[in-house]
């Protein structure tokens, strides 16, 4: 029924045949594209160049759309649209320049395509982001040597992104919202390093530093919006939840872009690291506290006027875990949790209709009973997760001379289901027949097995009320640990 739509056409890479009158025609759903590049002359003087053509489409619209490709010595940035023929004319792609979002739009110098803002212009706009930044950032340090009296020591933790972490926008986690649209702009992909359901993750620069970019289909704004929101809760941020830096959404008239950018972590998810590493005792418990502390700090809520509400994630897997260098876990993708609103004593259930992953859904969600306004009834769903999370992370821990002596890395039920499980399956295993994953004997003879063992166990309970608690593993784990004198962190 569509057709293609006609592009403007320029540049030798884009039109090797000389092209049709300067324009080609996309195939359906194609785009037009406009590039602007750095290239070097024979005389060695670098200079902007402008190409402009068609593209094929592709499998989320802007995939290779998306802002620098080559974050080398000589960038090109890359713009598309599709909403009219020869829209690419009016594409103007910059190379990413510090703060370039910053002025406003009257002052774009007018009809130059490979042109930037003007300097005093830019340099003005960086010292007045720069100021209020600097601002935000002495104000929540002053507070935070206030409180520290208060606090509970916490280990050190080196964060990557200093900025990030230490500047508040004032009304929750992460960077005045100015500053992250800046961030946003300054990005550089590097390469696709992971696809879930619901956006494809990138590696990506950001002066200098390695982030990571989610990248939402363009059919997930709902997603995007809720994880967005998520990230911004107040005391948000903890040691192993991921690291929220910056959001943005951008649109010209038919196509929007949502991107969310985070800590990158190299070692990626704990489903892909679980594959080939081996633990060990103290590096399993490690790790299961590692978990366990970021769902307690999710599942908690701190009173008072800047107080964090209560969060369930409602899609704990280990697809959903990031492995930290140092050993430990950060839990990664808000898409559908949801929050316990104190003062209206409700579940501020997000408007989309994403639902967990089959897999790893509670008994009580397979069998459609689980009271979606209880808050309570979404924690203990995700506890009943975490215990598989466990069971998954144990077939990987060998004990004492035993090192060649693991399970093989497996999903939970892998072998009662098929792989990609309908509910009516998991129903079937779940919950009409009562089965949960098998624990080894090996297990029963390693302390710390054992100890999981037992834990998970109680976390995977039929019956929801009778569930440990996310404090609950934290703190008996913290004990075993103390007794065992196995250092934990
Ligand atoms: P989705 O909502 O589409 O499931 P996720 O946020 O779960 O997206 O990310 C999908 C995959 O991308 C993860 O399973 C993981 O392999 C990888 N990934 C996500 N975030 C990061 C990150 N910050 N660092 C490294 N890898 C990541
Ligand atoms: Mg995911």
């Amino acid at each position: 029924m569509g057709r293609g739509i006609v592009c403007e056409c320029a540049g030798a890479s884009a039109c090797p045949d000389g092209s049709n009158n300067g324009t080609c025609t996309t195939q359906v759903n194609g785009y037009c594209f406009a590039t602007v590049e750095e290239v070097e002359t024979e005389a060695g003087l670098v200079e902007l160049e402008r190409t402009a053509g068609c593209l094929p489409p592709d499998e989320s619209g802007f995939m290779q759309c998306k802002s620098s490709q080559v974050p080398h010595r000589h960038p090109k940035v890359i713009e598309c649209c599709n909403e009219s023929d020869l829209c690419n004319r009016r594409l103007q792609p910059r190379l990413p320049t510090y703060l370039s979002d910053t002025e406003p739009p009257g002052l774009e110098p007018a009809g130059d395509a490979g042109g930037g803002p003007q300097p005093s212009l830019l340099v003005a706009a960086a010292l007045g982001v720069a100021l209020v930044a600097f601002l935000a950032a002495a104000l929540l340090l002053c507070r935070r040597r206030r409180r520290a009296g208060k606090r509970p020591p916490s280990p050190p933790h080196p964060h990557p992104h200093p900025a990030a972490a230490e500047i508040s926008s004032g009304s929750g986690s992460g960077l005045p919202l100015l500053v992250q649209r800046t961030v946003a702009k300054q990005i550089q992909m590097v390469e696709s390093i992971g696809k879930g359901r619901y956006g494809e993750v990138w590696l990506a620069r950001w002066r200098g530093e390695r982030v990571a970019v989610k990248v939402f289909f363009t059919t997930e704004e709902a997603s995007w919006f809720r994880e967005t929101e998520i990230y911004q809760t107040v005391l948000m941020r903890h040691e192993n939840i991921l690291g929220f830096i910056a959001a943005d959404i951008k649109g010209t008239g038919s196509w929007t872009q949502m991107l969310l950018i985070t800590d990158y972590h190299e070692r990626g998810s704990l489903h892909d690291y679980l594959q080939t590493a081996v633990l060990d005792p103290p590096a399993l418990l490690a790790m299961a506290y590692s978990v366990v502390s970021g769902l307690a700090h999710l599942h908690m809520d701190i009173f008072g006027t800047k107080g964090k509400p209560a969060i369930a994630h409602r899609d704990i897997k280990s697809k959903n875990i990031l492995v930290k260098r140092n050993g430990q876990c950060a839990i990664a993708d808000f898409g559908l949790a949801v929050r316990f609103v104190a003062e209206r004593d409700e579940v501020d259930i997000a408007p989309n209709t994403r639902v967990g992953t089959r897999r790893y859904m509670a008994p009580e969600v397979l069998a459609e009973t689980l009271q979606v306004t209880d808050f309570e009834a979404f924690k203990m769903a995700d506890m009943y997760s975490l215990g598989l999370v466990l069971w998954e992370m144990c077939r990987r821990c060998a004990a004492g001379d035993r090192a060649q002596q693991v399970e093989p890395y497996a999903l939970p039920y892998h072998d009662v289901v098929p792989s990609d499980p309908s509910f009516d399956d998991m129903h079937a295993v779940v919950v009409a027949k009562g089965m949960r994953p098998p624990l080894p004997s090996r297990w029963a003879r390693t302390p710390a097995l054992g100890a999981l063992a037992a834990l998970m166990a109680e976390c995977w309970h039929h019956n929801p009320p009778v569930r440990l608690t996310a404090l609950r593993v934290k703190k008996t784990l913290a004990k075993f640990h103390a007794d065992c004198d196995v250092k934990l962190v």
